[in-house]
């Protein structure tokens, strides 16, 4: 199971559940599926949870009277295999030596199959498939003997793959970033209270000031008024964020590994006007997601910016539908061209990334029907070969386009006049040229190797 995710925690203030509301509202392009709040009310956790956006899933009821305390941690979820169920919506809560434990966790585990086997065999009892459950057992595992603390980073020696992970712990707020820092996590304060967060918009819109990036290996401890830093063991030398994070997933007005989305995506653009000139009428992006690449391509081509493929604001991320002919037609509801602007026209397209090929298949097919003369693609990262196993939804190697097809056989099968890549280097330079970066998906360097029994799941009923 894959997960991308968005993590809001709140410490120290009397609206914690309505400020990680407006978060997680702030967060909800990092998940759509199911939401989550818990809260720590002076006594015990109260918590909320739903499937759907955030919007539907809490009312005023809920952050006036229910989500009670002046601690709160909230998550949306945006898993990718068939287990939509309530029961996986986190924050996951449970009740353990008078603890009350709260854990939302964005990544993804590669461990989970030989953990979960070896925790069941000593007759722990799992009530989701989510690798924040996983944390859970292990902490209650190394409780004995241990603080809560120590437990969690006995837990994170166990686990390996891609973690940014929140948990309340009775009147205790603990965020983890793993030792790659796969995932971001930042923090921030507002007056006396603290905000931690996968992206620094949210913080923006709780306005609060943003502080700095919890850091790969590091476990952030607030309790008491005070925030206390410690190491994890098994710390890195090498930072392997996400470069999809910069590329697609975060938002552009977010900073993340401490680069702004906005700039870098537009340092992206520049640099595939450099690699990959052409000559055309105007240039538009496939919004919304390649806008930014293609401001920084007019900008540097000097060809006119038209934005004549309109994006339908109100329809999901098309990914999300199971088969084929639903992500088609999600595609066409989504994304529609303007006709006036595209008879006879020489365009160049610029497009974030080409996952299945979904998209571009669609589109360009509408675009020549339309009477486009020319069509040139420009793409602002390398072909996606690899897997992901940390987290972003490019499930098997099979759905991959780039993987089973040459560049020039796409162009040709996509009936496309041109269509160029990002080169690994111009991406790199772009993201600020340091080798900080888990680039997997481009060329199969895993940082973390998945165990050989990745991707076997244990229940049909979870499987849907
Ligand atoms: P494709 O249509 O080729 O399968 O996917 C590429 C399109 O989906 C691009 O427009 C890109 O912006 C978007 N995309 C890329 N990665 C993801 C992802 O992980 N989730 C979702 N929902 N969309 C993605
Ligand atoms: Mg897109």
């Amino acid at each position: 199971m894959k997960e991308s995710c968005g993590l809001i925690g709140i410490y120290n203030n009397k609206e914690a559940a309505r400020l990680a509301y407006f978060g997680l509202y702030a967060l909800q392009h990092r998940g759509q599926e199911g939401a989550g709040i818990a809260t720590w009310d002076g006594k015990k956790i109260r918590e909320h949870r739903g499937m759907g956006l955030v919007a539907e899933v809490f009312n005023e009821r809920h952050l006036s009277i229910e989500l009670k305390g002046d601690i709160a941690i909230g998550h949306v979820r945006y898993s990718t295999t068939g287990a939509s169920l309530l029961r996986n919506v986190q924050p996951f809560i449970t009740y353990f030596k008078g603890l009350h434990l709260a854990v939302g966790h964005n990544g993804n585990l590669v461990n989970t199959v030989e953990l979960r086997r070896e925790l069941e065999s000593k007759g722990a009892l799992f009530q989701t498939t989510t690798d924040s459950e996983i944390f859970v057992h292990l902490a209650a595992h190394n409780l004995t003997g241990h603080t809560i603390e120590e437990a969690l980073s006995i837990a994170c020696s166990k686990v390996k793959g891609a973690y940014s992970l929140l948990a309340l712990v009775n009147d205790k707020l603990i965020a983890i970033r793993d030792p790659y820092g796969f995932r971001p996590l930042v923090i921030g304060r507002l007056g006396t209270s603290y905000v931690i967060s996968s992206e620094t918009c949210a913080l923006d819109l709780l306005e609060a000031e943003y502080i700095r990036e919890v850091e790969p290996g590091e476990m952030i401890v607030i309790d008491k008024g005070n925030l206390r830093s410690y190491f994890l063991e098994n710390r890195q030398e090498k930072r392997r964020c996400c470069i999809f994070e910069l590329i697609y997933f975060a938002r552009p007005d977010s900073t993340v590994f401490g680069k702004n989305i906005y700039i870098t995506r537009k340092a992206m653009g520049m640099a595939l006007a450099e690699e990959a000139p052409v000559d055309a009428d105007f240039c538009m992006p496939f919004p919304d997601s390649g806008v930014y690449a293609a401001v920084g391509y007019v900008q540097r081509s000097g060809i006119p910016f038209e934005t004549a493929m309109i994006r339908n604001h109100y329809v999901g991320r098309t990914f999300i539908q199971p088969s084929q002919d639903m992500r088609d037609f999600g595609v066409r509801m989504k994304l529609n061209p303007v006709k006036d602007m595209i008879k006879d026209k020489r365009i160049v397209i610029i497009e974030d990334s080409i996952v299945r090929g979904t998209t571009i298949r669609s589109r360009i097919k509408k675009l020549r029907e339309l009477g486009a003369r020319e069509l040139h693609l420009r793409v602002s990262c390398p072909p996606i070969k690899f897997p992901c196993f940390y987290g972003i939804d490019f499930s098997s190697k099979g759905e991959l386009i780039a993987a089973n097809h040459t560049v020039k056989d796409i162009e040709r099968f996509i009936g496309l006049d041109s269509l160029y890549y990002l080169s690994l280097d111009g991406l790199i330079k772009a993201c600020g040229g340091e080798d900080n970066f888990c680039l997997a998906c481009f060329n199969g360097d895993y940082p973390v190797v998945p165990s050989k029994e990745y991707g076997k799941l244990f229940f049909d009923i979870f499987v849907g």
